[in-house]
Order: structure tokens, then C-alpha cells, then sequence
């Protein structure tokens, strides 16, 4: 068998335990005599593995027993459209507005998703220097709806290091590429979700967190599929779930837990991260054009200091190919802002980080 080191920002890397307990459950899972894939999402043995997946994740969180946990389709992505039209809805005359706090391209992207069914006021950017830092979050207005922020930022490799106070206005956030990476107060925000791809799962499952005084108001023709109330009210399964994802997620939860929790893999988080950003700071080829104090854990871009636009381009695809050529796979950064990024999520061992930085050592001296 042969395993590459995976910088993937998404879909990423998943704990080889998990991928290898799904192999042996593959055609019977749990003495069922059938794969997770196969099972009636009503059955008793895909409840037992929904209810435990949702336990885990729970007790891994600290989410408080006054949120509840919704296992959605539609990624993040349909999360831009289900906010506003659940928590924002129209009522009477009076047009509702929200907040958005501009930190990168999915947090723009939620920004006008929003705006299709809400008002949206973006308070506060940092667009001005190509998103490198986390702004200054200003207080909310009364009559926000709700209050956005994406706590990390996978494209640019921006975090929050501080929960904004929003007060009695909901904090919305999306958590999708940092869920579980560090211990997080569930009890400051209204809701949280995340994309699964990143560090839950496999693609194909959303995880909504939401408090419970903020479901049941759906603007009147919201599709039922769109609806929290609905969803929360069926337990998630309105319709039929994603099963596997969910099942996956389960086997990753129970994979933390085992390392130790949200606290142990933090440390590893921190340590990791800790290692890259002192590497860069080293490097007279590579930096970090991140702003020091907004750097991400999970996502960490860096761009070599070759000026002319044109070799350093060249450069920097080299580098992509010899990296892939050595079992480390997937550094390109995102299209749309180029260099490179090493994602480094909660499953990529201490091990392909170190590999990485050898690499760009050796690469840096030829
Ligand atoms: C990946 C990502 C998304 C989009 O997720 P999908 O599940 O593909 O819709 C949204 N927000 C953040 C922060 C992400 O990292």
C-alpha cells in the first residue's frame, strides 16, 4: 500500500484508523450482514450509528444540551442560503438586516448569498490588503438579525484569535475548516456550521450547531428542505441523510477521542503549525504573507521571494511537481489567489509536516 502526505484544503486527509475500520466494516458493519451503505436509515443499526455520531461529537465539543445538531446535505455552501432565510426572514414590513464581517472569498460568498434573501451590511473588511488579516469586528447594530463571521479562513490561512461580543445579537459562524482543530465556546455563538470534507469526513455532510431559541423562524415559503425546524424536528432525517458521511464522521470522532480530545489534538494543532510558520520565518526563499497575529492552524499559505512575476511562477510550479514527485501532494494554493498552501488538518501526523519542511529545506539549497 502506499499513503502520500495529503496538504489538501478540501476534500482532505482522514485518519488512516478510520479508513481502515470502514474497510473491515465495508460488507458487514457491526455483525448487520450489510454495508452502512445498504442499511434503511430508519433501521436500528444506522440509529445507533447516528445517535453515537452525534454523542461524540457532543462531548468533543461541549456543545450545550440547548443546541441542537443537524446532519444536512448541500455543504457549507447551502448554509449561505439556509442563514438568512431561517434566521432572518421577513416579517410584516419591517426588512430584516444582518452582519457581515468580510474576511475572505467564502465569507464574501456568504456575504451575497445573503443578500438575496436579506438585508446585508458588510461591516468591516479586510479585502484592502488581500484579506492577509482578520479586522477589526465593530460592535452590532440593534435590529441585526444575526452577525457572520467564517472563524477560519482556508483560503488565505486567516483566523480569528478572538471571539467577537456580539451580545444579545446571534453569532453565526462557519467553522468549516477548523471544527474540532481547538477547543471552541459553543456557548458564545447562535450557530456554527461546517463543511464535513475538511476535518470531520468525507464531502456530502454538513453539521449545523444552532441554539434552540433560533429555530422555528423560517420566513413562510422557505422549502422544507431549507427549513432548521424541520430538520431538528425529524431528528435529521426529514429525508433520507447522507448515511456513509455521517457513519464516517462517527469513526473519526471516536478516532479523536482516543488521541485524547479537542484539547490533546490542539496541542498537536499548535505544535504542527508551530513548526511550518517557524520554518518560514527561517527561509530566505519562502514567507508567510499572513499577518502574524491572524494566522491559521490548519491552512497555511506561503509564497516564495522571487520577484519577477514570471520565474517565480515558474518557481513555485516546480516546486508543486518535485513536492507531488516526493509523496506530498496537493500544495498548490487556491486558484484564484496562486502560490502554495500546506493544509494541515487534524489527520495529518507531525510526521508530514516535518517530511514537508525537509523537502522545501533541500528544495531551497538546489
Ligand atoms: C470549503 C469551505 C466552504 C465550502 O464548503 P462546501 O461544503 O464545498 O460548500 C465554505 N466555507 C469555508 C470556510 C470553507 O473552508
Amino acid at each position: 500500500m502506499k499513503r502520500v502526505y495529503n496538504f489538501s484544503p478540501g476534500p482532505s486527509v482522514l485518519p488512516l484508523p478510520v479508513l481502515e475500520k470502514a474497510a473491515a466494516e465495508m460488507s458487514d458493519a457491526n455483525g448487520s450482514g450489510q454495508s452502512v451503505m445498504e442499511m434503511s436509515h430508519r433501521s436500528k443499526d444506522f440509529k445507533s450509528i447516528i445517535e453515537k455520531t452525534e454523542a461524540l461529537l457532543r462531548e468533543l465539543m461541549g456543545i450545550p444540551p440547548n443546541y441542537k445538531v443537524l446532519f444536512l446535505q448541500g455543504g457549507a455552501s447551502l448554509q449561505f442560503s439556509m442563514i438568512p432565510l431561517n434566521l432572518a426572514a421577513e416579517t410584516g414590513g419591517g426588512g430584516k438586516k444582518a452582519a457581515y464581517i468580510e474576511t475572505g472569498i467564502w465569507a464574501d460568498k456568504a456575504a451575497k448569498e445573503a443578500a438575496k434573501f436579506t438585508g446585508v451590511e458588510v461591516r468591516a473588511s479586510s479585502k484592502d490588503r488581500a484579506y492577509t488579516y482578520i479586522p477589526k469586528a465593530p460592535a452590532p447594530e440593534p435590529g441585526d438579525a444575526y452577525y457572520h463571521i467564517t472563524l477560519n479562513n482556508t483560503i488565505v490561512g486567516t483566523k480569528w484569535a478572538e471571539i467577537p461580543d456580539t451580545g444579545k445579537v446571534p453569532l453565526v459562524a462557519d467553522i468549516s475548516s477548523n471544527i474540532l482543530s481547538e477547543p471552541l465556546d459553543v456557548s458564545r455563538f447562535g450557530l456554527l456550521y461546517a463543511g464535513a470534507q475538511k476535518n470531520l469526513g468525507p464531502a456530502g455532510t454538513a453539521v449545523v450547531i444552532i441554539r434552540e431559541d433560533l429555530i422555528g423562524r423560517a420566513a413562510g415559503k422557505t422549502p422544507a428542505m431549507l427549513r432548521y425546524d424541520i430538520h431538528a424536528g425529524e431528528g435529521s432525517m426529514y429525508n433520507t441523510p447522507p448515511c456513509y458521511g455521517i457513519y464516517i464522521i462517527g469513526l473519526v470522532m471516536e478516532w479523536l477521542k482516543n488521541l485524547g480530545g479537542v484539547e490533546a489534538i490542539a496541542r498537536l494543532n499548535r505544535e504542527k503549525a508551530g513548526l511550518f510558520y517557524q520554518y518560514l520565518e527561517s527561509s530566505k526563499l519562502f514567507y508567510s504573507p499572513v499577518e502574524k497575529n491572524s494566522r491559521s492552524l490548519m491552512n497555511i499559505p506561503f509564497v516564495s521571494r522571487v520577484e519577477d512575476p514570471e520565474k517565480r511562477a515558474g518557481l513555485e510550479s516546480r516546486f508543486v511537481k518535485e513536492a507531488a514527485a516526493s509523496g506530498l501532494v496537493n500544495l498548490a494554493g487556491h486558484r484564484l489567489v496562486g502560490g502554495m498552501r500546506a493544509s494541515i488538518y487534524n489527520a495529518m501526523p507531525i510526521e508530514g509536516v516535518k517530511a514537508l519542511i525537509q523537502f522545501m529545506e533541500k528544495f531551497e539549497q538546489a
